[in-house]
């Protein structure tokens, strides 16, 4: 079934944003600011143009809309972009924003550029509900959901400060989207959906399906729920392979078990390869047995096995596996037949790497700026 059309973010300052509707939101948005039922597919199809394509950033630049339109639209919606309070970029050339909505509250974005492709990592929750015990994030509570147009707002702001609008400077690196910032995309569904289906639109920012991912800890009902509505590729966070570690590690465990959680995987459409993540915690999941018995789990599954160095973060109660151990665990995974690749650790230095992100909507102290280009504004 498809998603419903996502609504304006309510917020009581700003007005509604029209960024994160799907067409039949901004049909019936153009109506409100005076254009006619006989117009409005085309005048909505216009709008799409200028906000996924060229990026506009104010009404006043969407030159094929009529002068009556665009002062009617400025008047009931906005098509800004949050507030970017801090970029900063590691030494390895990861950049990582600090972006502010409307109602104060701010999540972390990182793009991280490779050679010839580069991925935006979005978050879809300030916080989050669940309190993996290795993650940066779950030490956060859930302040809210992002809506569509927020988490889809992270992309536009990516275009914008890579200079990758049409005739803008940039290497357009910015191919690839991956769901794996802060907080459970499968706890925020709806809004996560009808960002991702603007996202591929054609007339859009066009990033195919292929070029999507999604990471959840296994929030099993919403896997087949993805495979059905939208099925992008699929990372889970996987991190343990009994379920007495995994019940510490990643607690939604205890509501959907690895074998569960397996089972939901094997049903997934596949369109390709399962990436099943693994932080590697020194003494705690990185054993020759528990190689041994992940290759098990995962017999029969299209799959492929990340193992994810353990990023440290302020007071975190593991450590890093080391090399060696790192090395001898993808070595048995590889011998039987799955890709086990190393996930280089990106952007550390400004903890943006997995599970370092946490913003101040929780935290009272921020962290210190250093190398923030945009000095903090109106920072608590
Ligand atoms: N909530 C989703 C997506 C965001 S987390 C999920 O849990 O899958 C993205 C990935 O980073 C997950 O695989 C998560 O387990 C991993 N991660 C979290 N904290 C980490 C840390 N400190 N070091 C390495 N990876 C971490
Ligand atoms: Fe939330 Fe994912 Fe972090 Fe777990 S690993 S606390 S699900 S963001």
């Amino acid at each position: 079934m498809p998603a419903p059309p996502a609504e304006p973010v309510p917020d009581s300052v700003a007005a509604p944003s029209l960024i994160g509707l799907d067409e039949p939101a901004l049909r019936a948005a153009v109506i409100a600011a005076g254009a006619s039922e006989a117009e409005a597919g085309l005048r909505a199809r216009q709008l799409l143009h200028w906000l996924y394509v060229r990026g506009a950033g104010d009404f006043a630049a969407m030159t094929t809309l009529p002068a009556g339109l665009r002062a009617g639209l400025a008047a009931r919606f906005s098509v800004a972009r949050p507030e970017i309070v801090a970029e900063q970029r590691a030494a390895d050339g990861t950049w990582k924003w600090l972006l502010r909505f409307a109602d104060g509250q701010e999540v972390e974005s990182v793009f991280i550029p490779e050679e010839d492709r580069g991925a935006l990592c979005v978050s879809t929750q300030v916080g989050c509900t669940l309190t993996c015990s290795f993650c940066h994030t779950g030490t956060m509570p859930l302040v809210r959901n992002l809506g569509a147009g927020e988490i889809l707002a992270q992309m536009l702001v990516a275009r914008d400060r890579l200079d990758e609008w049409p005739g803008g400077r940039g290497r357009h690196l910015f191919t690839n989207v991956v769901v794996m910032g802060m907080g459970e995309p499968l706890f925020n569904y709806d809004n996560t959906v009808a960002a991702l289906r603007l996202a591929m639109r054609e007339d859009g920012l066009n990033l195919s399906r292929r070029r999507i991912t999604l990471s959840t800890s296994g929030v099993v009902p919403r896997i087949d729920d993805l495979g059905r509505d939208l099925p992008v590729g699929l990372a889970v966070s996987l991190h343990a392979v009994r379920d007495e570690l995994r019940d510490e590690l990643v607690p939604i465990n205890r509501k959907w078990p690895i074998a569960t959680l397996l089972d939901a995987c094997r049903r997934y459409p596949v369109r390709r390869r399962i990436t099943f993540e693994y932080v590697m915690l020194r003494g705690v999941n990185d054993g020759d047995a528990d190689a041994r018995e992940l290759v098990r789990l995962l017999r029969g599954l299209p799959a492929k096995v990340n193992l994810i160095p353990f990023n440290p973060w302020p007071g975190a109660p593991y450590a890093c596996a080391t090399p060696a151990r790192i090395r001898a665990f993808a070595a048995i995974v590889e011998a039987a037949g799955y890709a086990s690749p190393v996930r280089t650790p990106r952007g550390r230095d400004i903890l943006a790497a997995c599970g370092q992100l946490k913003t101040a909507s929780e935290r009272r102290q921020r962290h210190t700026r250093a190398g923030a280009s945009r000095p903090a504004s109106a920072a608590a």
